[in-house]
């Protein structure tokens, strides 16, 4: 029986296993491999790094200084979460792990358009293919920007980024864009242009990522996907953890979820899907966890 199970290795389970270990619990974290945090060529909106710093570096940083204060890494995918005597049961493929107190970090997955696996890693890779306009709105400033989707959410995305350039195109994914009239005149106030889908194909350049829609072949410097996110809450469903409408798990401000024991944090948990705030989420849920075992029995060296 460990003190707590860390699931999912990100910025927001890696921080909470530094955090931790480093009040003297034992701890042990399950990762899938699978982070977004891994996707970022350069991020340059977090604090520390004024150069930037890929998601690989950062994330092995992260990892080793986790096992410097003594967490254990498992590489692998938590099945089953269940309630047991003292705690919780979680099951892997080749092992079943106790532990006193679980951390769900398990974040999300965006959702991607019909493309190529290479193309997209590559156009990813460029910075032709972006997904975060407030982790890099500020590369694409004064570029042409297209967002790819539907209905208010792709809206407000390319009314932010309307923010950074002037040259802002809202394509529909699928044929229209779901927008009634009211949203229409707004984006026509600010001087977002309009194009029906679908969106037919993705194609590289040199100097630009082309769309094909209904209205032929444009060309963009980047371009932004709007379609939203699966939520990697399954576990904490399964439980019976509260969950919001879109599948992110409730907490209260200390990071705790409905089931006692059981906490999120990062991505997972409704809020700003950003490195710092999962790590600012971890932060707090591995001291209050810290704090709750604590409070049913003295820890004590
Ligand atoms: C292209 C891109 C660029 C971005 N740029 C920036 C940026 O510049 N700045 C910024 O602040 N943010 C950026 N983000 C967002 C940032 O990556 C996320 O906010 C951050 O990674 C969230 O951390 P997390 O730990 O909550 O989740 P993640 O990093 O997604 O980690 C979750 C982990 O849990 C694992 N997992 C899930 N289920 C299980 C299971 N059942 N068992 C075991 N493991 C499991 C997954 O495999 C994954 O490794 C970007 C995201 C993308 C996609």
């Amino acid at each position: 029986m460990i003190d707590c199970l860390i699931i999912g290795g990100g910025p927001a389970g890696l921080t909470a296993a530094i955090y931790a270990a480093r009040f003297h619990l034992s701890v042990q974290v399950v990762d899938a491999g699978d982070s977004r945090a891994e996707k970022i060529p350069l991020t340059r909106n977090h604090a520390g790094f004024p150069e930037g710093i890929s998601g690989v570096a950062l994330l092995e940083r992260m990892r080793e200084q986790a096992i410097l204060y003594g967490a254990a890494l498992i590489a692998g995918r938590v099945t089953n979460l269940e309630r047991g005597e003292d705690g919780f049961l979680a099951t892997l493929s080749d092992r079943g792990i106790s532990a006193r107190t679980v951390l769900l970090a398990t974040g999300v997955t965006n959702r991607r358009p019909l493309m190529d696996e290479a193309l997209h890693a590559e156009a990813l890779r460029q910075g032709r293919l972006r997904y975060c306009p407030v982790c890099d709105g500020y590369e694409v400033t004064d570029q042409a920007v297209a967002v790819v989707g539907r209905g208010p959410r792709a809206a407000r995305e390319a009314e932010f980024l309307r923010g950074y350039t002037a040259d802002v195109s809202l394509i529909g994914l699928t044929g229209q864009d779901g927008l009634d009239d009211a949203a229409h005149a707004r984006l026509d106030a600010i001087g977002v242009k309009r194009f029906a889908g679908p969106v037919r194909d993705f194609h590289l350049e040199r100097d630009g990522l082309v769309v094909t829609c209904a209205a032929g072949r444009l060309r963009f410097d980047a371009v932004y996907p709007s379609l939203g996110s699966d939520v990697h809450s399954d576990l904490a469903r399964a439980l019976g953890a509260a969950v919001t409408e879109d599948g992110c798990i409730k907490v209260d401000a200390h990071q705790r979820t409905s089931i006692p024991g059981l906490y999120a944090a990062g991505d997972v948990v409704l809020g700003l899907d950003q490195i710092s705030h999962a790590m600012g989420e971890a932060g707090v849920a591995a001291t209050t966890l810290r704090n709750d075992l604590a409070a049913r029995a003295p820890l004590l060296r």
